[in-house]
């Protein structure tokens, strides 16, 4: 279903979510101060208007109270973004999504009722960490403090065994979500499925026992 998304602030983040939101068919309004800032959305952005995003007016004039997702995606400036997430969720937006810039921010966010606040370098980081400790582990995704979902090469070690056979879930606490091999993709394998040496599972479970999984698969 199409939905309608608002951005506020276009430095790279901005303009990279305000992108991948018109790929995938919704309709965007692009907002920021600096005029310079629209011309990099002109493709991608359905409405784009030059706005200060702390000035109740021009939000209210542009109407943004009209929808439900907001995305504050201003940097450097965290008085600003403090200050433009205040306004939005005094207008009553329901899901107002905020990057934060540290934690200091993260916090001042959390208080006044953002709904969701993002790290995106930090997250990145902790994604190109995985990649870059282990030569494994194709991606990462991190669930909560304790729980992640991870892509595993498969051994030669597992080669030509089935699930049951393998016994991962008793023997590691960890389950296959899925297997990948070329093209293809096996959702919820069951367990007579095969495995082959350099398929790819998709993995979730505790952090720790994904570890002692990786390091043995
Ligand atoms: P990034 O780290 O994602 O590249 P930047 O700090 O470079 O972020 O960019 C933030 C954007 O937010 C800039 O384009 C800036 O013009 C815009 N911006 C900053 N303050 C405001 C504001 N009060 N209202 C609207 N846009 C703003």
């Amino acid at each position: 279903m199409k939905k309608q998304f608002v951005i506020i602030g276009l430095g790279r983040f901005g303009v990279s979510v305000c992108s991948e939101l018109h790929e995938l068919g919704h309709e965007v309004m692009a907002i920021d101060m600096n005029e310079d800032k629209l011309n990099e959305v002109t493709d991608v952005a359905t409405h784009s208007a030059i706005a200060d995003g702390t000035d109740e007016k021009s939000l209210r004039g542009l109407g943004v109270r009209n929808f439900d997702h907001v995305i504050v995606a201003i940097g450097d400036n965290i008085q600003a973004s403090i200050l433009c997430t205040l306004l939005l969720k005094e207008m009553d937006i329901p899901d107002v999504w905020v990057k934060a810039q540290n934690y200091y921010h993260h916090k001042v966010l959390d208080k006044i009722g953002a709904d969701h606040i993002i790290h995106p370098e930090h997250d990145m980081g902790h994604r190109i960490a995985q990649h870059l400790v282990s030569d494994k582990v194709l991606d990462y995704i991190e669930l909560s403090d304790e729980y992640s979902i991870v892509e595993i090469v498969v051994s030669s070690s597992f080669h030509n065994k089935t699930l049951l056979e393998t016994d991962i879930r008793a023997k590691y606490g960890v389950t296959i979500l899925a297997i990948k091999r070329n093209e293809h993709v096996n959702i919820s394998p069951m367990p007579d499925d095969k495995l082959f040496h350099k398929d790819v599972l998709v993995v979730v479970g505790r952090k720790k026992d994904l570890k002692r999984f990786e390091s043995i698969s």
